[in-house]
């Protein structure tokens, strides 16, 4: 288990959290391709480092927020509220 923070109710058991996808993918206009949508949903960077990552604390507050999280040790750098 890990221990996530939550910008809105502190740190939490990472059970109560779920990764929705990357924070600074832009999703594609309604009217995109079949294979814009593809890319979007299925293709990821997946580089090694630092990644802004969007999760959702759903058995929480229920808010959205950003986790920049290091891929290789999994430390959390930050984390922020989602401001969309
Ligand atoms: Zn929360």
């Amino acid at each position: 288990m890990q221990i996530l923070p939550c910008p809105y109710c502190g740190p939490r058991s990472d059970a109560e959290f779920h990764y929705v996808g990357d924070a600074d993918k832009p999703r594609p206009s309604r009217d995109c391709s079949d294979e814009q949508w593809v890319q979007y949903l299925l293709m990821r960077r997946n580089a090694r480092g630092a990644a802004r990552e969007l999760w959702v604390h759903r058995s929480g507050c229920g808010r959205w927020l950003v986790l920049v999280r290091d891929t290789v040790n999994h430390e959390v750098q930050a984390a922020e509220p989602m401001n969309r």
